[in-house]
């Protein structure tokens, strides 16, 4: 594996070094041989390698929206170096042999590493639990389970997943959604706005009431729930009720709904129907304010790719969900670091760490130090772009930032020593 030396970077506390990469780890700069290849990284910030705890791979099963190629590419391209492959997939992730195949997947093809997450229920029926114990002890070593997509709306069903995942320390993250009060064709936050497009409504409260009861059932069960894509400020109201009160419960947001919000869906432009809906920007403020305070832990990008003839319908009809792994940094960026909300060292906890820990990945969220695996993300703080959605690294095409000036932060990244995106 060829070395790599990194001159002149500075890290998220501000102070300056050299990354001297070898061996797939970080080594001592003062060891590097004279002529090994170098990256000027003056006026680079050097980050921990990213980890998105929340990745739509679509293979096996909808190889014309994605495959774990080209999705981890969009990963590497958007500073990546870890992303937690969703179990929705067909077919879905409920068996050990299922998980081992997405592992073997990923480590064929990956540009990043691939960690499987395994369904909660057979089929995603939302009614037996699947072979949770299984996959935690096959090749793939699943620690993170969910129905994402679908809600685990049974609260007996939830009650026993919480207790059966407590063995290996295990976590449900949790797709909050009442199945009836924001049933299949809901589409548009229930708002002003979805009476005025006459699109069926999604109550905020669809998801803070799964979100209460499921942080009540983390603390029954004394085992730990994660809330995906907290959406709204009522949810994060009870998020910070329940860390309060010491239950397990972590959460994320997505990039989407830290800056998109409903009236972009006022032209039925498809690329923005997602599941949750955009919200309005109370509820958007309530999410940046959230996670910079640390009630909600981490970012998750729900990169969701979809072929064109999927999103090609009415809106109410469409697909939901957007692609995310390449812009989530610069989103990240613009919302909360340009605007003085958060620090560099946060957002490095938000979108390296905390996921980290969340999927149990140890040679992930390392800090840059001598001796740790070389997961480097080099970042130009001040380069911006227009984001093109046909310049993708993606297959898919639902890019709701096409058209958006944005910063377009990621120079270099490097996973386990290889260089897997260098602009
Ligand atoms: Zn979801």
């Amino acid at each position: 594996m060829p070395s790599l030396l990194i001159t002149g970077a500075k890290l998220a506390d501000g102070t300056t070094t050299d990354l001297f990469i070898a061996d797939g780890v970080l080594a001592d700069p003062g060891s590097a041989p004279a002529g090994v290849e170098r990256i000027d990284a003056d006026g680079l910030i050097a980050i921990p390698g990213l980890v998105d705890p929340h990745t739509h791979l679509r293979q096996p099963g909808r190889e014309d929206a994605e495959t774990v190629d080209t999705g981890t590419a969009a990963a590497a391209r958007g500073g990546f170096t870890c992303v937690h492959a969703m179990a929705n997939l067909t077919p879905v992730t409920d068996t050990a042999e299922a998980a081992e195949f997405v592992q073997s997947l990923g480590e064929r093809d990956g540009h990043c590493e691939v960690r499987v997450v395994g369904a909660v229920t057979k089929g995603l029926d939302g009614e037996e639990l699947s072979e949770l114990g299984l996959m935690a002890n096959s090749r793939a070593n699943v620690r993170v389970f969910s129905d994402d997509g679908r809600c685990v709306a049974d609260s007996l069903v939830m009650r026993r997943a919480l207790t059966y995942v407590k063995s290996f320390d295990g976590v449900i993250a949790q797709h909050s959604q009442d199945p009836r009060l924001a049933g299949p064709t809901a589409c548009c936050h229930e708002s002003e706005w979805s009476g005025k497009l006459g699109l069926p409504g999604w109550p905020s409260q669809a998801e803070s009431i799964i979100v209460a009861r499921d942080v009540q059932l983390a603390e029954l069960t004394d085992s730990r729930i994660h809330v995906c894509h907290v959406s709204t400020a009522e949810s994060v109201e009870v998020i910070r009720w329940a860390k309060k009160r010491g239950i397990k419960v972590t959460a994320e947001a997505t990039p989407h709904h830290l800056l998109l919000d409903t009236p972009l869906v006022a032209g039925y432009d498809t690329t923005f129907k997602v599941n949750p809906p955009l919200r309005t920007s109370e509820h958007l403020e309530a999410i940046r304010e959230a996670l910079a305070d640390g009630t909600i832990d981490m970012v998750g990008t729900d990169h969701a790719p979809h072929a064109r003839q999927d999103k090609d319908h009415p809106f109410d009809v469409a697909l939901p969900g957007m692609i995310g792994l390449e812009q989530a940094l610069a989103v990240v960026m613009e919302v909360m670091v340009n605007t003085g909300r958060m620090d560099w060292p946060t957002l490095v906890e938000r979108m390296s760490f905390a996921p980290a820990r969340l999927g149990h990945t140890p040679t992930q969220g390392r800090p840059l130090a001598i001796g740790e695996p070389a997961n480097v993300t080099l970042v130009d703080p001040s380069a911006r772009a227009t984001v093109d959605a046909e310049q993708s690294r993606s297959r898919a095409r639902n890019n709701p930032y096409h058209g958006r000036e944005l910063p377009d932060p990621v120079m270099a990244t490097i996973w386990a020593g290889k260089v897997t995106y260098r602009r």
